[in-house]
């Protein structure tokens, strides 16, 4: 009986999408999971406040008035809100409660795998074609290519878990053989509590030494973890030596990863490192289009072009101001203009270009360089310092609306000629220097991300 429960969640959201109109469907009812049955309540989680309250005052009714004439009178909802609907955390070993259904038929439990995240789907530009052609290419023959392991990196939001999962997808629709475990650092590090906890480190090792190809996303999470550290540094030999494919993806360049086994960095090494960068305005607006065409949608070319301009720095910002739209769009219940979209998404907009202050710039040099923020105003004129003052006297310029002579008052009183020097001398050594131009980004992703 307990098991016929949790199936009713699944008709209902069938009948609805198939009543509703496409834009309702997908913006309110696709991101709802049906998270447990407890007695005759069926528990619904959505994604956040604003949303349940929008669907609690216009679609509880009809919600209601479908469970009812699919299973009678006897059923309730409550809705609950959950973290992240995309990233289910279900340890491997843990025995799963029986009730519990997924609705989202494109994960699967065993590999961890949304089908979402397809080669198909992932769009190419100069930003990502190097991470994506050998990612394909590990994909075609998983640990038979020269890119072992292959190590992609780049800030939050630029498609690192997308192409980790399209590897696994990917190869597994080639052979279906082919074991397969995709897991983030944070489900690694749980399972091995998990397993420590129970006693069964062993089977911990078993489960994750017995693929033919890992997928670990995030291993910057491993930093400050020994254990865990130690534990993945095991698996990763282990898997290394019999040949197997491991993928791993990370904030950070491996030589970042501060306090990781130098072996390990040694054996990235030899491997293929490939980073990916923020998208170009061209690769935007191609993600933008193709994910509204993937849902059958379309806006006008001006709202493209304008959420294109606006959001520059993370491809998860982009797509989520779309959404942000359809769910305008469905309340509204019109074609929506430019006016609208900049209303629409002004929050959005001011958070991504945020007012960064001086003082947060100097003190994400001086980190990154590894020297006291004093330095960086004071009248130390060793080399790495002065270097150190340049870059951040650079990025203010950049990112601030600051005055040049604000600046130089903020850099221990320099005048605004030092500024001008500064701005220069990096702003012309970023096109020959790709060392230094890779620092630029990276800070400059430090320094928005706040
Ligand atoms: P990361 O793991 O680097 O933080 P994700 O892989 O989670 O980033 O990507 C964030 C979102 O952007 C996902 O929904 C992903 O599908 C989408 N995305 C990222 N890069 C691309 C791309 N090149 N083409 C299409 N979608 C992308
Ligand atoms: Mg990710």
């Amino acid at each position: 009986m307990a098991d016929t429960h949790p199936m009713i969640w699944g008709q209902v959201n069938d009948h609805l999408e198939n009543s509703l109109n496409r834009l309702t469907y997908l913006t309110w009812f696709k991101p709802l999971r049906c998270l447990s049955t407890s007695g005759n309540t069926i528990i619904i989680g959505v994604p956040n406040d604003f949303h349940q309250g929008f669907l609690v005052s216009h679609y509880h009714n009809k919600i209601m008035a479908v469970l009812r004439e699919l299973a009678g009178d006897n059923f309730e909802i409550h809705y609950q809100l959950v973290k992240d609907s995309d990233s289910p955390s279900i340890p491997t070993l843990k025995e799963e409660p029986q009730t519990v259904y997924k609705p989202d038929k494109s994960f699967d439990e065993r590999t961890q795998l949304n089908q979402r995240y397809t080669f198909d789907n992932f769009v190419e530009g100069n930003c990502n074609t190097f991470a994506r052609t050998t990612a394909l290419a590990v994909a075609e023959a998983p640990g038979k290519t020269a890119f072992n392991p292959l190590f992609i990196y780049g800030l939050t939001g630029l498609g690192k878990t997308h192409l980790a999962q399209a590897i696994g997808n990917f190869s597994l629709a080639n052979n279906k053989k082919l074991r397969v475990l995709y897991a983030t650092s944070e489900k690694f590090v749980n399972d091995l509590i998990y397993a420590i906890r129970e006693y069964k480190t062993t089977d911990f090792s078993r489960i994750y030494r017995s693929m033919d190809l890992l997928l670990i996303d995030d291993v910057q999470f491993f930093l400050g973890k020994g254990r865990s550290q130690l534990e993945f540094f095991h698996t990763f030999n282990s898997l290394y030596q019999a040949g197997k494919q491991i993928v791993l993806t990370s904030d950070r360049p491996p030589n970042e990863l501060d306090d990781f086994d130098q072996r390990l960095i040694g054996r990235i090494g030899q491997g293929l490192v490939a980073d990916i960068q923020p998208p170009d305005y061209e690769t935007r607006l191609a993600i933008l289009q193709r994910r509204a065409e993937a849902d059958h949608l379309s806006f006008s070319e001006d709202i493209y072009d304008f959420i294109a301009a606006e959001f520059k720095d993370n491809i998860r910002e982009l797509e989520a101001s779309l959404t942000k739209l359809y769910a305008f769009c469905t309340i509204i219940n019109r074609d929506i203009t430019l006016e609208d979209a900049r209303s629409v998404l002004k929050d959005q907009i001011k958070t991504s270009t945020a007012v960064i202050s001086i003082e947060h710039i100097r003190q994400k040099v001086a980190e990154y360089h590894k020297i006291s923020e004093d330095l960086l105003i004071a009248r130390n004129r060793k080399k790495e310092v002065a270097r150190a003052r340049q870059i951040a006297m650079f990025l203010c310029t950049v990112l601030t609306k600051s005055s040049l002579m604000h600046i130089g008052l903020h850099f221990g009183n320099r005048d605004y000629s030092t500024v001008i020097h500064a701005r220069d001398t990096i702003s012309r050594e970023i096109d020959s220097n790709p060392v230094l131009a890779r620092e630029i980004e990276l800070l400059k992703g430090r320094i928005l991300s706040l």
